[in-house]
């Protein structure tokens, strides 16, 4: 499958990207390791009329921790950089764990913490070559008038199945957006929609650049699980992020965040409640698989049942709590 014609914009300074952006408007997409954007442009999915190659800018790139106030992350830091800190890893060890389960390690070389927040929706009925989508119908998300997994409704349910958001969302994480009207941060559970072909709340002409971890986040003991086919390269078909703290063998504070399962990466909501102040056993654990397995809401836009996936929500939620009650 061949590249569609475009236009490369090489910039070197964010300054020089937000030019970029403000010039070309709609008709523009961002290049960051390009390990989903390159495949989907193989496919047609997209076809800008330019390509702005946002490697080059050093300004948003590494990780920084900034002592007492947390850390910053700029959005082109390479998921193998992210797995590998040894301060991530410390501080924030679900983020660490996320990212090392992102596809296989060449992707990871190449793919990015910002491409995978602003990773596009998935379905069945949508990544696929064009000769595929012509014979088999368009739908919604691209082309097309009707949903082939809800049929009759007027929504895409395309799923979101990026690893590292969920462990971000346990940790709070804000991020910052750049475009032509300035520079704005936002917290990251109020980026994503639920709606899967509109799934971000990010114009055309922004990008994203940079991510920040307060202190408050750091600490907090971390467990990421995720389900998938083949389980060297494969996008996550569920995925659960855990992030506890503890305090005289009870806990004092509980996140988890689901992925892979809804157009969107979610909290769920109700975990802190219910795990606070007691100690972490298998009955409590199971409720909290329940709470999760009950947020997840899978259809048939990705390989396996969705009933299949929802129960390893319910499965994946028991261990990773566990798992991080002990560790
Ligand atoms: C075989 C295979 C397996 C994969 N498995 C997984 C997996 O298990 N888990 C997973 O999470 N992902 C997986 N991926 C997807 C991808 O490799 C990762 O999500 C990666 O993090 C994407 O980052 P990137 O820098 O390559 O993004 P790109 O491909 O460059 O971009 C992805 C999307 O985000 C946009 N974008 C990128 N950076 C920015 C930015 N800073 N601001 C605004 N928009 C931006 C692009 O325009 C594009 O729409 C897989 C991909 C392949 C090919
Ligand atoms: S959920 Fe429906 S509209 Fe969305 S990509 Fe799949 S088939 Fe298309």
């Amino acid at each position: 499958m061949s590249l569609p014609e475009f236009k490369l914009l090489r910039p070197r300074t964010l300054d020089e990207a937000v030019g970029y952006l403000a010039r070309h408007g709609d008709s523009i997409r961002v290049l960051a390791g390009g390990t989903d954007l390159v495949p989907s442009m193989r496919q047609k999915l997209f076809e800008p009329q330019y390509v702005l190659d946002i490697r080059h800018i050093s300004e948003i790139r590494g990780v920084h921790p900034r002592p007492g106030d947390g850390v910053v992350i700029g959005a082109l830091t390479t998921l193998t950089t992210v797995e590998r800190s040894a301060y991530l890893r410390e501080h924030f060890p679900v983020l660490a764990e996320a990212a090392a389960t992102v596809a296989s390690p060449v992707l990871r070389n190449m793919g990015t913490i910002g491409g995978n927040i602003c990773l596009d929706t998935r379905c069945l009925w949508y990544n696929q070559s064009l000769t595929w989508r012509k014979a088999c119908g368009f739908c919604i998300k691209k082309d097309g008038d009707l949903c082939h997994v809800a049929p009759g409704g007027s929504k895409c349910w395309a799923v979101f199945s990026g690893d590292t958001p969920p462990a971000l969302l346990c940790l709070n994480a804000e991020i910052e957006i750049a475009g032509p009207s300035g520079v704005r941060r936002m917290p990251l559970r109020e980026f994503y929609t639920g709606i899967g072909d509109s799934y971000r709340k990010l114009q055309a002409n922004e990008l994203v650049t940079r991510v920040f971890l307060s202190e408050s986040s750091a600490g907090y003991r971390g467990v990421y699980r995720k389900l998938r086919v083949r389980g060297s390269i494969d996008y996550p078909l569920a995925g659960v992020a855990v992030a506890l703290k503890r305090s005289n063998g009870h806990v004092s504070d509980a996140r988890l965040a689901i992925t892979a399962v809804n157009p969107a990466p979610m909290l769920v909501k109700g975990v802190g409640q219910m795990m606070e102040g007691k100690s972490v056993d298998e009955a409590l654990a199971a409720a909290v698989g329940d709470l999760a397995a009950k947020t997840a809401k899978p259809l048939t836009t990705s390989a396996l049942t969705p009933e299949y996936r929802r129960e390893m929500i319910r499965v994946f939620t028991k261990r990773a709590v566990l798992a991080a009650a002990q560790n």
